[in-house]
């Protein structure tokens, strides 16, 4: 038996996350991950051919700066740092046009105004209300655990207030359509919309400040995603943490209501003296603990947790030259666009294509973005090379079973490139050194947190989100057990790479043990105008 002060289950950015700050308070943290490297859900391979890097999940690092690990874990001492591209995002349609987003807020009305006057004043009026005046609110509602609505609305007041929370009357397509009026602009924010796992529920139009204060603050990790994970091992190390890869943890032990440590596949035992923290989801968090243990309506929710309709599946290509779109006719900025949506033409469209998902068919509209990363990092290809990938959004059980992403892997990567040809033209045979599809049954495969190929572990519908997130019992990610803390994406205003979940934990472990921060935490969300 080995023993640490505490045990951390996942080796994810959220599980590294709490483990780096607990480590600069002065703990001694044992990280456990089943997998043989880091990463989690920001892991990178190199599937196509040596040389040539994928992100295999996250690749889009959304308003990352404003993330208070950055700063308090100095990361950038310890070997991570992101690129801000200056041309963020483009959504090109079949006419041949595109609509783009700039890092340069005039540059994105110019674009915006192409297609409509009236979308541009509101994207300028929208991006001075969400991602200046209240992105310190935004900051301080994802880095606190989540309050119960009626302590939210006290402190929350006035009518900018009133605004922000009257997002919550919408869907995610009545939101778009509350803001904006040419369909092309609506149909990228709706896809923008999806694109983080928020279903079309009534409700989950409160997730649009937060979503579109980020929409020019994408960024891309330097060397690949999993550079994030390796950091925060790094400061791990330096305290007198482990993090320990090929460790599969089967059972949180408990002994007087207590969580006193976790067993592993081959039987060995690590102890947490002072608790143990899982950054894997609930679910399985709440099943490895003994179902008992947790209050019957806990239990209950957890049992029916909503994946998500949608998952992703990614066909990532070795290439000679970067893929060209023919939009670049239409507005020439697309060649340096980072993010690109493509496939829908129309808001029905979109609409259409997550019906399909939540019916388990592939989607007749397929579509979904992606990025060429070693145009923007030449570090992700060869000299002489590229490396793309196209994420359509896809169900996990396709045509009837999930297994039918092995069974016809030729037939889907058809489907996906004949779709990408038609607004790529250079696509071709010659150009197409190798490819790699990562389907939503390998999403879970890798990361069986990810359950159903779930992209934020739990999708983003209400009663998912805030306190709901995963239970109001859990989401300040301290759980019914005494010991026993939450700490990944399902739980703490988690999903995306934010760290949310991680540092929150971080800060209730802080206060339950009296240990000393040298930090300064995010400030309580508070709103008077
Ligand atoms: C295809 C895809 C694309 C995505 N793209 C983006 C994007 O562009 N931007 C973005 O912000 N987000 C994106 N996401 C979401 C993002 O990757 C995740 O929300 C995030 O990485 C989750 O982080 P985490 O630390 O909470 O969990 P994870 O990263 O999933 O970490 C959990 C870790 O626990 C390990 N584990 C599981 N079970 C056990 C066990 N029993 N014992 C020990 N270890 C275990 C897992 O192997 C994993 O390493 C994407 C997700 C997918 C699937």
């Amino acid at each position: 038996m080995t023993a640490f002060d505490g045990v951390i289950i996942g080796a994810g950015h959220n599980g590294l996350t709490l483990a780096a700050y607990l480590s600069r308070a002065g703990l001694k943290i044992a990280v456990l991950e089943r997998n043989s490297q880091v990463g989690g859900g920001t892991s990178t391979h190199e599937p196509t051919l040596p040389g040539y890097r994928s992100n295999m999940h996250s690749n889009f690092f959304m308003g990352f700066d404003h993330a208070p690990l950055a700063r308090d874990l100095e990361l950038h001492r310890f070997g991570f740092s992101t690129i801000e591209p200056p041309v963020q995002q483009a959504a090109a349609f079949r006419d041949g046009s595109c609509v783009i987003v700039h890092k340069d807020l005039e540059a994105t009305c110019t674009s915006l105004a192409r297609f409509s006057q009236r979308d541009a004043d509101t994207f300028r009026e929208l991006h001075h209300i969400y991602a200046d005046k209240m992105r310190p609110l935004l900051v301080s509602l994802l880095y606190n655990a989540p309050l119960p609505l009626d302590q939210l609305n006290d402190r929350l007041s006035g009518p900018q207030a009133r605004e922000f929370m009257s997002h919550a009357e919408h869907d995610l397509f009545s939101v778009v359509r509350k803001h904006f009026v040419d369909d092309r602009i609506r149909t990228l924010f709706t896809s923008y919309m999806h694109v983080i796992t928020a279903e079309n529920v009534p409700g989950a139009g409160i997730v649009f400040p937060a979503i579109f204060s980020n929409v020019m603050d994408f960024a891309l990790p330097v060397g690949g995603a999993v550079a994030l994970p390796l950091a925060l091992t790094r400061i791990v190390e330096a305290g007198s943490g482990s993090v320990i890869t090929d460790a599969h943890v089967e059972e949180i032990l408990t002994h007087n209501g207590r969580a006193t440590g976790v067993q592993l596949s081959n039987g060995e035992i690590i102890e947490g003296q002072k608790f143990v923290a899982s950054a894997i989801d609930a679910v399985t968090t709440m099943q490895m603990t003994g179902e008992a243990a947790f209050p019957k309506d806990v239990r209950e929710k957890l049992n029916n947790w909503h994946w998500g309709n949608h998952s992703l599946v990614t066909l990532h290509l070795a290439l000679r030259e970067r893929p060209l779109y023919k939009a670049r006719d239409f507005d020439p900025d697309i060649d340096r666009a980072f993010n690109i949506f493509f496939g829908m033409d129309d808001i029905n469209q979109v609409e259409q294509c997550f019906e399909h998902c939540k019916a388990g068919q592939f989607p007749d509209v397929l579509m979904g973005n992606g990025a060429c990363n070693s145009q923007v990092d030449p570090s992700y290809a060869p000299a002489d090379g590229h490396s793309a990938f196209w994420w359509p959004f896809a169900p996990y059980s396709v045509d009837g079973a999930p297994d039918n992403w092995d069974q016809n892997k030729a037939g889907y990567v058809r489907k996906i490139l004949d779709v990408w040809r038609e607004y790529a033209s250079n696509l071709d045979d010659d150009n197409i050194r190798a490819e790699y599809l990562f389907t939503p049954l390998d999403v879970e495969r890798l990361n069986p947190n990810m359950r159903q190929g779930a992209v934020r572990m739990g999708a983003f519908i209400p009663s998912q989100l805030g306190i709901n997130r995963p239970h109001p019992a859990l989401s300040g990610t301290r759980c019914p057990i005494e010991g026993l803390y939450l700490c990944g994406s399902s739980s703490g205003n988690g999903g995306g790479v934010n760290g949310a979940p991680g540092y929150i934990a971080a800060n209730a472990i802080v206060d339950d043990f009296g240990l000393t921060r040298d930090w300064t935490p995010v400030p309580q969300p508070e709103w008077r105008d």
